[in-house]
Parts: structure tokens; sequence; C-alpha cells
């Protein structure tokens, strides 16, 4: 038994292409150019270029996120890769375990 298997990739084929195309109209957006102009990464909270920003789905498409404001945040690329298709719960337990790295080390 694969992992596309149980988390029904195939399924929700057409969905990630609707919201895919949806994604792209927001890139280009004037609500989006103004969100990687303030540079600040979702996750990590640093400042970043906006060309060091990519565009992040909180809840993934492949977990069946959406193509809306709220599930769009900018993202550097550090922390996109390690995202990939963890759950908000998931990050949020990462960033926990992020922050007392963060205050053992005095930042
Ligand atoms: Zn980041």
């Amino acid at each position: 038994m694969t992992v596309s298997e149980w988390i029904h990739i195939e399924k929700d084929q057409k969905h990630i292409v609707r919201e895919k195309l949806k994604a792209q109209a927001v890139r280009r957006s004037q609500w989006w150019k103004n969100k990687i102009s303030q540079g600040i990464c979702y996750y990590c909270q640093k400042t970043f270029l906006p060309h060091e920003l990519t565009m992040d789905h909180v809840v993934p498409l492949a977990r069946g996120g959406r193509s809306t404001r709220g599930n769009i945040v900018p993202c550097c690329k550090a922390c996109n890769n390690k995202k990939r298709y963890l759950t908000p719960a998931e990050i949020v337990l990462n960033k926990l375990k992020q922050q007392d790295t963060a205050e053992h080390f005095g930042k």
C-alpha cells in the first residue's frame, strides 16, 4: 500500500487543478503584491525580499485546502521546504518545537 492510495490524490486531482488556477489569479492580484512587498514569511515571521517569498496554502490543496485569501500566505523557501504536506496542526507543533529551541539558544 502506497501513500497515494490512502490520501486519495487521484480523486482530488480536479480540485487541485481548479484551485491551482485560482492561485495563479491571486498571484497576479494587488492583494498578493501588497502581501509580498511587506516581505514577512507567515511561518517564521522573518523578513525577506518579495522575490524570495513563495505562495503557500495553509491547508495544502492536496489536503482539501482552497485558494482563498484566508488560506494563502507568503512563505520563504526554507519554510516551504519544511512544510510540504503537513496539516496546520502539525505546523503548530513544529513551531512550538522551534520556539523551544530558539529560547534555549537565546535567539
Ligand atoms: Zn519562513
